[in-house]
């Protein structure tokens, strides 16, 4: 569907590795072939791929989440850089030069703040985005809402969304379906 965007958020080294700083652990790590094979369907259909990652600055005391969360995503460091087999697929498009993958840094939740994100999509025609990454009750879930708040259709893909939050999977899922309307396929 060529009005289709694939997002792909924050699923890196600091998100997702056993040593990373705010690490979802083996569930984020389960995630990694599913996001890959939401990458390949994506390129298969020919659609666009945003792989959306925080990219913090180290010490930033006017970002609220530094008093809230330890260092993470510094930019440049190993635990910024995308995890897994996800990560090398991304890079390797990203070397090729592939024009429907398009990397975006963020440094706030959502991936629509104070990011071209929006304005990419609607030079695109996309109406419509796939989301997978982490962490389900945050990032994805501040995604979702400003996605649904700028009219787009939004499904997220539940097996390839994960949380270092207790019991924020399931409430985050339920959330978004049940209080924003997106599809959970
Ligand atoms: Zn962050």
């Amino acid at each position: 569907m060529h009005n289709n965007a694939l997002l792909v958020i924050d699923y890196s080294n600091d998100f997702v590795a056993d040593n990373g700083a705010l690490t979802c652990g083996a569930a984020g790590q389960a995630l990694d072939k599913h996001i890959v094979k939401q990458i390949e369907k994506a390129l298969f259909l020919d659609e666009f791929i945003f792989v959306c990652n925080d990219e913090h600055q180290e010490n930033d005391r006017y970002n609220p989440e530094a008093l809230l969360f330890p260092a993470h995503n510094i930019r440049g460091t190993w635990g910024a850089e995308l995890y897994g087999k996800t990560g090398e697929m991304i890079r390797e498009l990203q070397a090729e030069g592939h024009s429907r993958m398009i990397y975006l840094p963020k440094t706030r939740y959502s991936a629509f703040f104070a990011t071209p994100l929006d304005a990419m999509l609607r030079a695109r025609k996309v109406h419509h985005l796939t989301v997978t990454g982490v962490c389900t009750d945050i990032c994805v879930l501040h995604t979702v809402i400003d996605a649904i708040y700028n009219h787009y259709s939004v499904a997220v893909v539940e097996n390839c969304c994960a949380t270092c939050i207790p019991h924020g999977q399931e409430w985050a899922i339920a959330h978004m379906r049940d209080c924003l309307g997106a599809e959970i396929i």
